[in-house]
Protein backbone atom coordinates (compact mmCIF):
# COMPACT_ATOMS: atom_id res chain seq x y z
CA UNK A 1 0.00 0.00 0.00
CA UNK A 2 1.20 3.56 -0.82
CA UNK A 3 2.34 6.29 1.51
CA UNK A 4 0.57 9.88 1.43
CA UNK A 5 2.53 12.89 3.30
CA UNK A 6 -0.43 15.10 3.43
CA UNK A 7 1.21 18.74 4.30
CA UNK A 8 -1.10 20.61 6.14
CA UNK A 9 -2.79 17.68 7.99
CA UNK A 10 -4.46 19.49 10.55
CA UNK A 11 -6.52 21.96 8.53
CA UNK A 12 -9.72 22.01 7.40
CA UNK A 13 -9.14 20.68 4.02
CA UNK A 14 -6.29 18.74 4.54
CA UNK A 15 -7.46 17.27 7.98
CA UNK A 16 -11.20 15.99 6.20
CA UNK A 17 -8.90 14.37 3.31
CA UNK A 18 -6.79 12.95 6.14
CA UNK A 19 -9.21 10.92 7.48
CA UNK A 20 -10.99 9.97 4.21
CA UNK A 21 -7.66 8.25 3.84
CA UNK A 22 -7.22 6.88 6.74
CA UNK A 23 -10.88 5.38 6.79
CA UNK A 24 -9.88 3.98 3.20
CA UNK A 25 -6.56 2.29 5.06
CA UNK A 26 -4.41 4.24 3.16
CA UNK A 27 -0.85 4.98 4.71
CA UNK A 28 -0.62 8.30 5.88
CA UNK A 29 2.10 10.82 7.66
CA UNK A 30 0.32 13.54 8.90
CA UNK A 31 2.53 16.90 8.99
CA UNK A 32 1.35 20.44 10.16
CA UNK A 33 3.77 23.53 11.92
CA UNK A 34 0.08 24.13 13.52
CA UNK A 35 0.65 27.68 13.04
CA UNK A 36 -3.15 27.57 11.39
CA UNK A 37 -4.24 23.79 12.06
CA UNK A 38 -5.51 22.41 15.37
CA UNK A 39 -4.45 19.23 16.67
CA UNK A 40 -7.80 18.10 17.62
CA UNK A 41 -8.45 17.68 13.90
CA UNK A 42 -6.12 14.56 13.67
CA UNK A 43 -8.56 13.31 16.26
CA UNK A 44 -5.56 11.32 18.05
CA UNK A 45 -3.85 10.51 14.95
CA UNK A 46 0.47 11.33 15.20
CA UNK A 47 1.31 14.56 13.72
CA UNK A 48 5.03 15.54 12.76
CA UNK A 49 5.08 19.02 13.59
CA UNK A 50 7.63 20.49 11.23
CA UNK A 51 7.53 23.43 9.17
CA UNK A 52 8.03 23.68 5.73
CA UNK A 53 10.77 26.46 6.46
CA UNK A 54 12.69 23.80 8.49
CA UNK A 55 14.61 22.73 5.06
CA UNK A 56 16.72 19.53 7.48
CA UNK A 57 13.60 18.80 9.29
CA UNK A 58 11.49 18.47 6.09
CA UNK A 59 14.38 16.01 4.88
CA UNK A 60 14.18 13.84 7.88
CA UNK A 61 10.58 13.39 7.07
CA UNK A 62 11.15 11.84 3.47
CA UNK A 63 14.26 10.11 5.09
CA UNK A 64 12.23 8.70 7.89
CA UNK A 65 9.28 7.32 5.80
CA UNK A 66 9.18 5.87 2.39
CA UNK A 67 6.69 8.15 0.77
CA UNK A 68 5.67 7.64 -2.72
CA UNK A 69 2.92 10.98 -3.49
CA UNK A 70 2.63 14.18 -1.38
CA UNK A 71 -0.68 15.99 -0.51
CA UNK A 72 0.17 19.55 -0.37
CA UNK A 73 -2.97 21.67 1.81
CA UNK A 74 -0.31 24.03 3.43
CA UNK A 75 -0.74 27.62 2.92
CA UNK A 76 -2.25 30.64 4.45
CA UNK A 77 -4.96 31.39 2.84
CA UNK A 78 -6.70 34.92 3.40
CA UNK A 79 -7.00 37.78 0.71
CA UNK A 80 -7.62 40.82 2.09
CA UNK A 81 -4.38 39.34 4.35
CA UNK A 82 -2.29 38.94 1.84
CA UNK A 83 -2.91 42.44 0.25
CA UNK A 84 -1.78 43.84 3.71
CA UNK A 85 1.07 41.56 3.90
CA UNK A 86 2.05 39.91 0.68
CA UNK A 87 5.39 39.59 2.01
CA UNK A 88 3.64 36.83 4.37
CA UNK A 89 2.20 35.10 1.38
CA UNK A 90 5.45 34.85 -0.51
CA UNK A 91 7.19 33.68 2.44
CA UNK A 92 5.14 30.71 3.72
CA UNK A 93 3.13 29.64 0.08
CA UNK A 94 5.85 30.22 -2.40
CA UNK A 95 9.14 29.29 -0.52
CA UNK A 96 7.68 26.64 1.67
CA UNK A 97 6.34 25.42 -1.77
CA UNK A 98 10.23 25.41 -3.18
CA UNK A 99 11.59 23.55 0.20
CA UNK A 100 9.06 21.25 -0.76
CA UNK A 101 9.34 20.32 -3.94
CA UNK A 102 13.17 20.26 -3.63
CA UNK A 103 12.79 17.92 -0.73
CA UNK A 104 10.46 15.48 -2.60
CA UNK A 105 13.42 15.92 -5.88
CA UNK A 106 16.18 15.08 -3.20
CA UNK A 107 14.42 12.22 -1.80
CA UNK A 108 13.16 10.59 -5.44
CA UNK A 109 9.48 11.30 -4.69
CA UNK A 110 7.34 12.79 -7.72
CA UNK A 111 3.97 12.84 -7.06
CA UNK A 112 2.28 15.43 -6.01
CA UNK A 113 -1.58 17.23 -5.35
CA UNK A 114 -1.53 20.81 -4.82
CA UNK A 115 -4.37 22.58 -3.37
CA UNK A 116 -5.22 25.83 -6.07
CA UNK A 117 -7.57 27.88 -5.87
CA UNK A 118 -10.01 29.33 -8.40
CA UNK A 119 -8.39 32.86 -7.37
CA UNK A 120 -6.19 32.05 -10.35
CA UNK A 121 -8.35 33.62 -12.57
CA UNK A 122 -9.30 36.57 -11.34
CA UNK A 123 -12.25 38.50 -12.89
CA UNK A 124 -14.19 36.23 -14.96
CA UNK A 125 -14.37 36.56 -18.47
CA UNK A 126 -16.96 34.11 -19.33
CA UNK A 127 -18.88 31.73 -17.13
CA UNK A 128 -18.88 28.69 -15.82
CA UNK A 129 -15.00 28.75 -15.45
CA UNK A 130 -13.51 26.21 -17.39
CA UNK A 131 -9.34 25.47 -16.90
CA UNK A 132 -8.44 27.41 -20.30
CA UNK A 133 -9.97 30.36 -18.73
CA UNK A 134 -7.47 33.30 -18.77
CA UNK A 135 -5.36 33.65 -15.57
CA UNK A 136 -4.78 36.78 -14.01
CA UNK A 137 -5.01 36.55 -10.08
CA UNK A 138 -6.38 40.20 -8.76
CA UNK A 139 -4.65 39.78 -5.45
CA UNK A 140 -1.51 38.34 -3.49
CA UNK A 141 -2.96 35.39 -2.42
CA UNK A 142 -4.05 34.23 -6.09
CA UNK A 143 -0.77 35.44 -6.95
CA UNK A 144 1.08 32.70 -5.07
CA UNK A 145 -0.96 30.09 -6.34
CA UNK A 146 -0.33 30.97 -10.11
CA UNK A 147 3.71 31.21 -9.49
CA UNK A 148 3.29 27.50 -7.64
CA UNK A 149 1.37 25.88 -10.92
CA UNK A 150 4.44 27.41 -12.70
CA UNK A 151 6.71 26.06 -10.71
CA UNK A 152 5.06 22.64 -10.76
CA UNK A 153 4.68 22.66 -14.88
CA UNK A 154 9.01 23.65 -14.98
CA UNK A 155 9.75 21.22 -12.60
CA UNK A 156 7.58 18.49 -14.14
CA UNK A 157 9.39 19.45 -17.60
CA UNK A 158 12.93 19.80 -16.35
CA UNK A 159 12.73 16.82 -13.53
CA UNK A 160 9.89 14.97 -14.48
CA UNK A 161 7.72 15.87 -11.27
CA UNK A 162 3.94 14.75 -11.80
CA UNK A 163 1.09 17.01 -10.07
CA UNK A 164 -2.28 17.88 -10.46
CA UNK A 165 -3.30 21.12 -9.11
CA UNK A 166 -6.70 21.26 -8.05
CA UNK A 167 -8.15 24.62 -8.02
CA UNK A 168 -11.17 24.38 -5.96
CA UNK A 169 -13.82 26.76 -5.98
CA UNK A 170 -15.68 27.96 -2.49
CA UNK A 171 -14.91 24.90 0.36
CA UNK A 172 -17.97 24.49 2.85
CA UNK A 173 -19.63 22.05 5.25
CA UNK A 174 -17.94 19.54 7.39
CA UNK A 175 -18.30 15.88 8.02
CA UNK A 176 -21.13 14.09 8.58
CA UNK A 177 -20.68 12.89 12.12
CA UNK A 178 -19.47 16.20 12.95
CA UNK A 179 -15.99 15.10 14.97
CA UNK A 180 -13.81 18.17 12.39
CA UNK A 181 -14.92 20.88 10.69
CA UNK A 182 -13.86 24.05 8.96
CA UNK A 183 -12.23 26.61 12.26
CA UNK A 184 -10.24 29.34 11.07
CA UNK A 185 -8.06 32.07 13.69
CA UNK A 186 -10.09 34.73 11.62
CA UNK A 187 -13.20 33.82 10.21
CA UNK A 188 -13.73 35.71 6.96
CA UNK A 189 -16.00 32.85 5.32
CA UNK A 190 -19.48 33.49 4.74
CA UNK A 191 -21.05 30.32 5.62
CA UNK A 192 -19.30 30.09 8.94
CA UNK A 193 -19.81 33.86 9.78
CA UNK A 194 -23.73 33.40 9.07
CA UNK A 195 -23.77 30.52 10.84
CA UNK A 196 -22.02 32.03 14.04
CA UNK A 197 -24.75 34.63 13.55
CA UNK A 198 -27.61 32.22 13.63
CA UNK A 199 -26.02 30.75 17.70
CA UNK A 200 -25.46 34.25 18.61
CA UNK A 201 -21.89 34.62 18.58
CA UNK A 202 -21.86 36.99 16.27
CA UNK A 203 -24.70 39.96 16.43
CA UNK A 204 -25.56 40.43 12.48
CA UNK A 205 -23.87 39.54 9.27
CA UNK A 206 -22.78 41.93 6.62
CA UNK A 207 -23.61 41.60 3.11
CA UNK A 208 -20.76 43.16 1.13
CA UNK A 209 -22.33 44.85 -1.73
CA UNK A 210 -26.05 44.43 -3.37
CA UNK A 211 -25.12 46.58 -5.99
CA UNK A 212 -23.62 43.43 -8.38
CA UNK A 213 -24.69 42.79 -11.49
CA UNK A 214 -26.38 39.40 -10.75
CA UNK A 215 -30.36 38.92 -10.55
CA UNK A 216 -30.50 39.60 -6.80
CA UNK A 217 -27.42 42.05 -6.78
CA UNK A 218 -25.58 39.82 -4.38
CA UNK A 219 -22.34 38.12 -5.33
CA UNK A 220 -22.58 34.37 -6.71
CA UNK A 221 -20.13 31.32 -5.62
CA UNK A 222 -19.58 27.74 -6.40
CA UNK A 223 -19.85 26.26 -3.07
CA UNK A 224 -18.20 22.42 -2.52
CA UNK A 225 -18.85 20.35 0.21
CA UNK A 226 -15.46 19.25 1.91
CA UNK A 227 -15.82 15.49 1.59
CA UNK A 228 -15.96 15.83 -1.96
CA UNK A 229 -13.07 18.17 -2.03
CA UNK A 230 -11.49 15.42 -0.08
CA UNK A 231 -12.74 12.37 -2.62
CA UNK A 232 -10.97 14.44 -5.42
CA UNK A 233 -7.73 14.07 -3.72
CA UNK A 234 -7.76 10.66 -3.76
CA UNK A 235 -9.02 9.61 -7.35
CA UNK A 236 -6.19 12.74 -8.51
CA UNK A 237 -3.43 10.42 -5.84
CA UNK A 238 -4.25 7.26 -7.42
CA UNK A 239 -4.52 9.41 -11.35
CA UNK A 240 -0.45 9.84 -10.50
CA UNK A 241 -0.01 6.24 -8.62
CA UNK A 242 -1.46 5.05 -11.87
CA UNK A 243 1.25 6.59 -13.78
CA UNK A 244 -1.46 9.26 -15.70
CA UNK A 245 -0.43 12.69 -16.59
CA UNK A 246 -0.24 16.12 -15.00
CA UNK A 247 -3.39 17.65 -14.72
CA UNK A 248 -5.14 21.62 -13.67
CA UNK A 249 -8.40 20.37 -12.96
CA UNK A 250 -11.32 22.46 -11.03
CA UNK A 251 -13.53 21.51 -8.38
CA UNK A 252 -16.75 22.89 -8.36
CA UNK A 253 -20.57 21.97 -8.14
CA UNK A 254 -21.25 23.35 -11.31
CA UNK A 255 -24.10 25.50 -9.61
CA UNK A 256 -24.01 29.33 -8.13
CA UNK A 257 -25.54 30.58 -5.67
CA UNK A 258 -25.97 34.24 -4.25
CA UNK A 259 -24.56 35.40 -0.36
CA UNK A 260 -28.73 36.35 0.02
CA UNK A 261 -29.61 32.75 -0.99
CA UNK A 262 -26.85 31.47 1.39
CA UNK A 263 -27.83 33.71 4.11
CA UNK A 264 -32.03 32.04 3.23
CA UNK A 265 -30.75 28.30 3.17
CA UNK A 266 -28.96 28.79 6.70
CA UNK A 267 -31.99 30.51 7.97
CA UNK A 268 -34.29 27.44 6.85
CA UNK A 269 -31.25 24.85 8.12
CA UNK A 270 -31.50 26.26 11.49
CA UNK A 271 -34.54 27.24 11.78
CA UNK A 272 -34.32 30.90 12.94
CA UNK A 273 -33.75 34.36 10.79
CA UNK A 274 -29.91 35.88 10.68
CA UNK A 275 -30.11 39.68 11.04
CA UNK A 276 -27.77 41.33 8.18
CA UNK A 277 -27.30 44.32 6.92
CA UNK A 278 -25.95 45.52 3.50
CA UNK A 279 -22.22 47.12 3.57
CA UNK A 280 -19.20 48.43 0.65
CA UNK A 281 -18.41 45.63 -1.69
CA UNK A 282 -15.43 44.02 -0.47
CA UNK A 283 -11.92 44.98 -2.79
CA UNK A 284 -11.19 42.11 -5.19
CA UNK A 285 -14.89 40.47 -4.78
CA UNK A 286 -15.87 39.07 -8.94
CA UNK A 287 -19.56 38.97 -9.04
CA UNK A 288 -20.16 35.39 -10.43
CA UNK A 289 -17.67 32.28 -9.53
CA UNK A 290 -18.76 29.14 -10.70
CA UNK A 291 -17.05 26.17 -12.12
CA UNK A 292 -17.40 23.98 -14.96
CA UNK A 293 -16.21 20.62 -13.37
CA UNK A 294 -16.13 18.78 -16.58
CA UNK A 295 -12.40 17.82 -16.48
CA UNK A 296 -12.71 16.45 -12.88
CA UNK A 297 -15.27 14.02 -14.20
CA UNK A 298 -13.79 13.21 -17.45
CA UNK A 299 -9.88 12.33 -16.34
CA UNK A 300 -11.01 11.68 -12.37
CA UNK A 301 -14.27 9.99 -12.56
CA UNK A 302 -15.45 12.51 -9.70
CA UNK A 303 -18.50 13.35 -8.52
CA UNK A 304 -19.92 15.73 -6.19
CA UNK A 305 -21.77 14.06 -3.70
CA UNK A 306 -23.37 16.73 -2.10
CA UNK A 307 -25.21 18.74 -5.01
CA UNK A 308 -28.19 20.45 -2.63
CA UNK A 309 -26.77 23.60 -0.66
CA UNK A 310 -29.05 22.57 1.80
CA UNK A 311 -27.46 19.26 2.63
CA UNK A 312 -24.06 21.36 2.33
CA UNK A 313 -25.15 23.74 4.84
CA UNK A 314 -26.78 21.36 7.28
CA UNK A 315 -23.60 19.31 7.57
CA UNK A 316 -22.10 23.32 8.42
CA UNK A 317 -24.63 23.76 10.78
CA UNK A 318 -24.05 20.04 12.64
CA UNK A 319 -20.71 21.57 13.22
CA UNK A 320 -21.08 24.96 14.21
CA UNK A 321 -23.71 23.89 17.22
CA UNK A 322 -21.49 21.51 18.56
CA UNK A 323 -17.83 23.01 17.61
CA UNK A 324 -15.09 20.86 19.52
CA UNK A 325 -12.20 23.76 18.45
N1 LIG B 1 -19.32 37.73 1.99
C1 LIG B 1 -20.20 38.64 2.56
N2 LIG B 1 -20.08 38.88 3.90
C2 LIG B 1 -19.13 38.29 4.69
C3 LIG B 1 -18.25 37.35 4.09
C4 LIG B 1 -18.38 37.11 2.73
O1 LIG B 1 -21.06 39.21 1.90
O2 LIG B 1 -19.07 38.57 5.89
C5 LIG B 1 -19.44 37.43 0.55
C6 LIG B 1 -18.18 37.73 -0.25
O3 LIG B 1 -18.20 39.05 -0.71
C7 LIG B 1 -18.28 36.71 -1.38
C8 LIG B 1 -19.02 35.53 -0.75
O4 LIG B 1 -19.65 36.04 0.43
O5 LIG B 1 -19.06 37.21 -2.42
C9 LIG B 1 -18.11 34.39 -0.34
O6 LIG B 1 -17.04 34.93 0.40
P1 LIG B 1 -16.03 34.02 1.23
O7 LIG B 1 -15.14 34.96 2.00
O8 LIG B 1 -16.79 33.02 2.00
O9 LIG B 1 -15.22 33.24 0.11
P2 LIG B 1 -14.37 33.78 -1.14
O10 LIG B 1 -15.34 33.82 -2.30
O11 LIG B 1 -13.79 35.10 -0.80
O12 LIG B 1 -13.33 32.72 -1.32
Amino acid sequence: MNTILVVGAAGYIGSHTLRDLKERKYNTVALDNLSEGHLEALCGGVLENIDLADTEGLNNIFKKYNIDAVMHFAAYAYVGESVINPRKYYQNNVLCTFNLLNAMLENNVHNIVFSSTCAIYGNPVYTPIDEKHPQSPVNPYGNTKYIIEKMLADYKKAYGLKYIALRYFNAAGARESAEIGESHNTETHLIPLVLQTLTGKKQCIDIFGDDYDTPDGTCIRDYIHVNDLADAHRLAVEHLMNNKGSEVINLGTGKGHSVKEIISVCESVAGKRAPYKVTARREGDPASLVASNCVARDLLGWEPKYTDIKDIIRTAWNWERNRKY
